[in-house]
């Protein structure tokens, strides 16, 4: 089953404490896309500018990505720069120049709507909305979001949430989201409002799914000795787990589990390198075999 995913790409200039890099690809779609596309086919809608060499996407055509929904503008490329320090779970934000990513008006390829997976990556949840009124019959949609829209688009932010079949935030969104201190509280709450999970990304502290039925589930982080960039994580995880949905039969809560396994794999060797670069040479089976390893490291007897 195809993927659809409707985000930012980007040129990133990131530094951590191994060091730093200028105009790295980057942006949420093209990590998602990276990620899930060791799965199953994605369909992937976004904006450029002219400034971008159009072969720094071949390496996501050679893995199936469709790309006739990126759209070329006359300009610059959004832009976004971050410093992490020692604790690398917090990350400033230096700047951020949407250029031609602020005109953007998502708008699919006709064959595109027919997508059965959807993914709204970080952007403002009014073009979450017109990229859902594209979509025909979805089997699964799951939307990202960040503070920015919690603090200036609240309502938009609301409506959007009750549309979805998923939510996916990290613990202090969920917190500033519901205004609690609990994750748990805060999880329920936008339950409440319609979606029938939602994961919880906790950076080296992994990642958390709560789910309609009173279902819980979590998964850590896989134990890296190095994590040289984070940027992208939480988008290659959600890519890997809507990836793994996509390529299987069905999507009950164990699926669901597997698929945040699957999530977690992936993001790990995401943050082994800067940017894309070590999604770029991953192959599934990698991703398999660290899968594997979790299985091992998660299990313990019952009473
Ligand atoms: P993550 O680390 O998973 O949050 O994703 C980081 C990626 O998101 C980077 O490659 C940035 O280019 C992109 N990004 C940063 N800020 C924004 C924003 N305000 N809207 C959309 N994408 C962003």
């Amino acid at each position: 089953m195809s993927i659809l995913v409707v985000g930012t790409i980007g040129l990133d200039d990131i530094e951590t404490p191994f060091g730093s890099v200028r105009s790295e690809l980057g942006g949420s779609a093209t990590h998602f896309s990276a990620a899930a596309a060791l799965y199953a086919p994605v369909n992937l809608v976004s904006v450029v500018g002219t400034d971008l060499a159009p072969e720094r996407l071949d390496f996501l055509r050679q893995r199936g990505v469709d790309t006739r929904g990126v759209q070329v503008v006359e300009g610059q490329t959004f832009r976004w720069s971050g410093r992490y320090h020692f604790d690398m779970n917090s990350r400033d934000t230096l700047d951020t120049q949407l250029n031609v990513y602020a005109n953007f008006v998502p708008r699919l390829p006709e064959d595109y709507g027919k997508s059965q997976f959807v993914f709204l990556a970080n952007m403002d949840p009014e073009q979450q909305r017109q990229v859902l009124e594209q979509v025909r019959a979805p089997v699964l949609t799951m939307m990202d979001t960040m503070d920015l829209w919690i603090r200036t688009r609240r309502e938009e932010l609301d409506r959007i949430i009750g549309m979805v079949d998923m939510v996916t935030m990290n613990d202090s969104e969920v917190r500033m989201f519901a205004d609690t201190t609990s994750i748990a509280v805060g999880a329920r709450l936008i339950l409440a409002m319609g979606p029938r999970a939602i994961l919880v990304k906790k950076g080296e502290n992994g990642a958390v799914m709560f789910t309609r039925d009173n279902q819980f589930f979590a998964a850590p982080a896989y134990p890296l000795e190095e994590v040289r960039d984070p940027t992208g994580a939480g988008d290659s995880f959600a890519g890997g787990f809507m990836g793994y949905l996509a390529s299987s039969d069905g999507t009950e809560d164990d699926v669901f589990k597997r698929a945040v396994i699957h999530g977690s794999a992936v993001a790990s060797f995401c943050v082994e390198d800067f940017g894309v670069q070590r999604l770029q040479t991953l192959t599934r089976g990698e991703v398999d075999r660290r899968y594997s390893e979790f299985h091992t490291f998660t299990q313990f007897e019952p009473l």
